[in-house]
């Protein structure tokens, strides 16, 4: 049976100071047991974060990570930083990346490679665009970004990846994909890992739905039989997410 995951990633919308109120409001609320929650924090936010939620059972994920370990990056951030904070979670490969900072799918490969080296669960993202649906072409589409990001990832590592379904036209739009529209490529992606790794590790690995959640159509899309979960965004910073995790 997969463990549900409910992973806030609130992008870059809350300074440290901000981040820790926000925190501490959220950390006071009852989590279901049965659902992994982990906020996925702007760097600069995972330290006080971090902190801030120690005694608790919500773990920390950054959202970006940078695939070399150490040296004349300006402005990256290393594996062996995010461990050190305490992370145990790193969302890669959002379309926000890829759109507005050039992440390819060979970019994605590296660092989901490099987070696996240093215990570090990949949220591997993927989804099409509006005019890549309306042609017919998303299960193509997404199949070739999985078979990217999964390029020399053993069986064994596979199986404890996290990969997040987003399609794009429904990230920050109020835009909702159905929960069979949703439930389809998820489950296209569960076939997709199949393929590559065989029945064990398709069945034991996690995949998320994300785009515009919220605590009213949560219940529905993580009924579904392939969807473990959500990806959440604007909603993970709302006291209201713990409905979210509570969708039951
Ligand atoms: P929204 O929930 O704001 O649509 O964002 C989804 C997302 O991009 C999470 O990674």
């Amino acid at each position: 049976m997969r463990k549900k995951i409910v992973a806030g990633n609130w992008k870059m919308n809350m300074t440290p100071s901000e981040a820790v109120k926000l925190v501490n409001e959220l950390k006071c609320k009852s989590y279901s047991k049965d659902v992994e929650v982990v906020f996925c924090v702007p760097a600069i936010d995972i330290v006080p974060v971090a902190e801030a939620l120690k005694g608790t059972s919500i773990k920390v994920g950054a959202e970006n990570m940078y695939y070399e370990e150490k040296g004349a990056f300006t402005g990256e951030i290393s594996p062996d930083m995010l461990t050190d904070a305490g992370v145990s979670y790193v969302i890669l490969g959002h379309s926000e990346r890829r759109q507005y900072f050039g992440e390819d799918d060979d970019c994605v490969n590296r660092k989901v490679r490099k987070a696996i080296e240093h215990n570090i669960i990949p949220i591997i993202c993927c989804g099409e665009t509006i005019q890549q649906r309306e042609e017919g072409i998303t299960l193509d589409f997404i199949k070739s970004q999985i078979v990217g990001a999964f390029q020399q990832v053993s069986p064994k590592n596979a199986a404890e990846c996290v990969i997040a379904y987003e399609p794009i036209w429904a990230i920050g739009t109020g835009r909702v994909a159905t929960s069979q529209q949703a439930q389809d490529v998820c489950e296209a992606i569960r076939l997709n890992i199949r393929e590559l790794y065989g029945e064990e590790v398709a069945s034991s690995i996690r995949i998320l739905y994300g785009g515009s959640v919220n605590a009213c159509n949560a219940a529905e899309l993580f009924a579904q039989e392939d969807i473990d979960g959500g990806l959440v965004g604007g909603a993970s910073l709302k006291p209201d997410f713990a409905d979210i995790v509570n969708y039951k």
